[in-house]
């Protein structure tokens, strides 16, 4: 009774299959059949594998199963193409034909010659699949020197990130469509919106991921979400791994500090969780009490007639100073209007002292340079590991005092850069423009061209027996950026 051999027929990656080491199913069957009849054996099973590359596990592909037949003695062995189509590891390769020979089993591939039955079969064996896996090798480096010069040349490797669309050149740039709402989606993080609110935003505005095998995707999954807020191929920069190989190789969708604002995702006492709270406040993080000097938070609470309104508010407990003596508290609703008409006053007024808007750059450079201690502050103290010295209670209030001084820097160097696109655009309005687009600005452009004029508003606490009544202006007081007092 004839033996009986099974066959192995591999086809590597679809995109490999124009390269020379193609070789196809069929002419890869007409071998094996022709060298079972020549050789007198029954074929078994002849098992195809496509898109799998060699150097996965064979336990883990089909060929697996044909070993398994081996060892249970439904074969005596494998006929495959070429020992490459086998394996790609060359221990991988020589440990399967161990299992093969173990249980007096045979491998053969026709094309270079191998049997392992034959005298000197196994060393030419081992010859070969050393070169296999030299040549896998090589592909891969080969591929990885040409994905690092893509890189080098400001070459997007990858899928097309959405916001960006492909230029001739393989560079990216902005996709006039999209790329407003990623930005957004940063901003969005920044004011703490949860990665689900986030993905319907883009969602409802047709910013849709990537499509992936010939699908057309129409939903974003939260990680799809993270995955955007994480990546600085927004910030114009392209990575390999985690080294930075190319800066400013597109246009950035966002500024550095929107970006980091982002990965904070809103956690901290400058922000409110509620973003139509936080959205209502025109000073937020610019609000000082009178009495303490700490900066006013804002939280929401609920108007008579059920509406939500947001107030500034002097949290009382100050750690390491002591509590406030008189508290302040102050309406959105009055202290806004009131600082936003002391504004567009000024800005009317042909001799006024306000800043100018070329001055914006330099705060941009005095707000980086605090952003770039407190950073540097945060990240020697995590560095020195001081956790056990401390003990977990001390540890953790000292590594949150020093994120929130990152936060604070990094908010206002914020301010400063949004500033920056606002007012020193090319088409910068003059003063009195400001006042006359007032109405049309949204509220983000608003409080970019506030933080531009205002350095703080200092708010004392109101006087409790004419609550009410007492105008806003009796209390509060606007302090002009680049301005003494
Ligand atoms: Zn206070």
């Amino acid at each position: 009774m004839p033996a009986t051999m099974d066959g192995y027929i591999r086809v590597s990656r679809v995109s490999g299959r124009t390269g020379e080491s193609y070789i196809s199913p069929k002419v890869q069957r007409e071998k094996i059949t022709g060298w079972t009849k020549l050789h007198d054996i029954t074929l078994g099973q002849i098992v195809v594998e496509e898109d799998v590359s060699g150097a996965k596990p064979i336990d883990e592909r089909e060929l697996g199963k044909l070993l398994k037949r081996v060892e249970s003695g439904a074969s005596e062995g494998i006929v495959a193409f070429k020992l490459s189509r086998f394996g790609r590891g060359a221990l991988e390769t020589l440990q399967a034909v161990e299992r093969i020979r173990n249980v007096g089993g045979r491998l053969v591939t026709v094309e270079d010659g191998v049997d392992s039955a034959k005298p000197g079969g196994r060393l030419l064996l081992t010859v070969l699949a050393g070169l296999a896996e030299e040549e896998l090798e090589q592909r891969r480096s080969g591929w990885a020197a040409a994905r690092r010069q893509a890189l080098e040349r400001g070459v997007h490797v990858g899928p097309t990130p959405v916001g960006y669309r492909r230029r001739g050149d393989g560079r990216l740039e902005e996709d006039p469509l999209a790329a407003p709402f990623i930005a957004a989606a940063f901003r969005r993080r920044a004011e703490g919106e949860s990665w689900g609110a986030i993905a319907r935003f883009l969602e409802q505005n047709n910013a849709l991921p990537l499509a992936r095998k010939g699908r057309k995707s129409v939903a974003w999954s939260r990680s799809g979400v993270k995955s955007v807020i994480c990546n600085r191929v927004y910030r114009g920069e392209l990575r390999d791994g985690d080294e930075l190989v190319c800066e400013n190789a597109h246009q950035p969708l966002l500024s550095e500090g929107e970006w980091k604002l982002a990965q904070l995702g809103g956690i901290g006492p400058l922000y409110v969780k509620d973003g139509s709270i936080a959205a209502q406040g025109l000073l937020t993080s610019l609000v000082f009490c009178a009495a303490c000097g700490h900066r006013l938070s804002l939280t929401g609470s609920t108007a008579k007639n059920g509406e939500r309104v947001a107030n500034y508010f002097c949290r009382i407990h100050h750690a390491g100073s002591g509590d406030c003596p008189e508290p302040a508290v102050a309406s959105t609703r009055t202290l806004d209007p009131h600082v936003q008409g002391l504004l567009l006053e000024a800005l009317a007024d042909p001799a006024s002292k306000l800043v100018k808007a070329h001055e914006v750059g330099a705060r941009i450079a005095e707000t980086a340079e605090p952003m770039k201690q407190a950073e540097a502050e945060l990240d020697t103290f995590l560095a020195t590991e001081l956790a056990s010295v401390l003990g977990p209670d001390r540890y953790r209030a000292e590594v949150e005092r020093r994120q929130d001084a990152v936060r604070t820097a990094l908010r206002e160097f914020d301010d400063a850069m949004r500033a920056n696109l606002i007012l020193g655009q090319e088409k910068s309005r003059t003063p009195k423009q400001l006042v006359t687009d007032w109405p049309t600005l949204t509220m983000d452009e608003k409080r970019a061209v506030v933080r531009a004029y205002v350095d703080r508003v200092i708010v004392a606490k109101a006087d409790p027996k004419r609550r009410r009544w007492q105008p806003i202006s009796e209390r509060v007081e606007v302090c002009w950026t680049g301005q003494p007092g």
